[in-house]
């Protein structure tokens, strides 16, 4: 039996696991290093403490190995189902069958590829999916972004704090802005393209987008279509969920009793400083929820 199980190995699971075992509490953490999107990263520096930059995967490494330091295990495996009756029966892709009090969901948002050519190979030369790690790279350069939703509207209004020169292309037939975001998009002169990409050309960093009618350069480009969430978890559990991410009370515990959640797949402000905070504050309130509960039920009765 574990005290805690956290689902998912990013910034936000390691955080939350440094938390739970360095209070005693038997700590699993599951998950892959490859898939947390700080694999992608390859030039952080605006995270706390690395004037001069990490590399993403490094990052990764050092959290993990706190971790391990203080007593939480890692396997790199895959959660496939989750079933709750007074504890928590986790199952993974390799068939085990583990068994946990709490648990934590720290799975992220995978990335929300757009179909374009070469969209993967250019990754952080060019091609990005963060506007606020990788905006400040294009100061007063030529940027588009490509997605046809609030949530690309957000991104290209974050981005005219780095230059004026924003272009939103629709990557489908139209857009669909609510009316402020809309109004916020024309006060700013963002350009609107409705065009389908095709395909990303670059010398060793981005050059231009071909569109399915013409082509043109660009400096940079944010992929921003959909926002999709990790929900499966939480339909599996009634989990309360908003927009397809996971809603918690200020505990950072979810509408299921025992069940917490960091990082990510809760949505807002996709950065690491905060993905670890959440992972803190799930980590600290599980081990108060814990000990509270102890006194009124004693799992190793059952
Ligand atoms: C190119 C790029 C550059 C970035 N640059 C920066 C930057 O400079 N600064 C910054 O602050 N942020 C940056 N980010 C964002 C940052 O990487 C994310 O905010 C962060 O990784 C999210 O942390 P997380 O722990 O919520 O999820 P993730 O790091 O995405 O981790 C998710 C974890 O969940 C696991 N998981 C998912 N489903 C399951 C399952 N079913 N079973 C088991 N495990 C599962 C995965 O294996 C993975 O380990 C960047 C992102 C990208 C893509």
């Amino acid at each position: 039996m574990h005290d805690v199980i956290i689902i998912g190995r990013g910034p936000a699971g390691l955080s939350a696991a440094i938390f739970t075992s360095r209070a005693q509490l038997k700590t699993l953490v599951i998950g892959k290093k490859e898939k947390s999107q700080l694999i992608y990263a390859k030039h952080v520096e605006n995270y706390f403490g690395f004037p001069e930059g990490i590399d993403g995967d490094k990052l990764l490494q050092i959290g993990a190995e706190q971790a391990k330091k203080f007593g939480a295990d890692i396997i790199e495996e895959e959660v496939i189902n989750i079933k709750k009756k007074k504890t928590f029966t986790i199952k993974t892709s390799d068939g085990k069958n583990l068994e946990a009090k709490t648990i934590i969901i720290a799975t992220g948002i995978p990335i929300q590829w757009a179909g374009i050519k070469n969209e993967k190979e250019l990754l952080g030369k060019g091609v990005h999916t963060c506007a606020s790690c990788d905006g400040p790279m294009y100061k007063g350069k030529k940027i588009a972004v490509i997605g046809n939703g609030n949530y690309a509207a957000e991104d290209a209004l974050e981005l005219t704090s780095y230059t004026k020169d924003v272009t939103l292309i629709s990557h489908g037939p139209k857009f669909t802005f609510n009316s402020k975001l809309e109004e916020q998009l024309k006060k700013n002169n963002i350009k609107l393209k409705v065009a389908r990409a095709k395909e990303f050309v670059a010398d060793k960093f981005l050059r231009k987008i071909i569109f399915e009618d013409g082509e043109e350069a660009f400096d940079g480009a944010f992929l921003a279509c959909g926002t999709a969430g990790a929900t499966t978890f939480a339909s599996k559990l009634g989990i309360e969920t908003k927009d397809g991410l996971i809603k918690v009370d200020e505990n950072g515990m979810t509408s299921v009793q025992g069940v917490f959640a960091a990082g990510n797949c809760m949505g807002a402000c996709r950065q690491i400083a905060k993905n670890v905070g959440d992972g803190c504050n799930a980590g600290v309130n599980i081990v108060k929820f814990l000990k509270a509960k102890d006194v009124f039920f004693d799992y190793a009765k059952e």
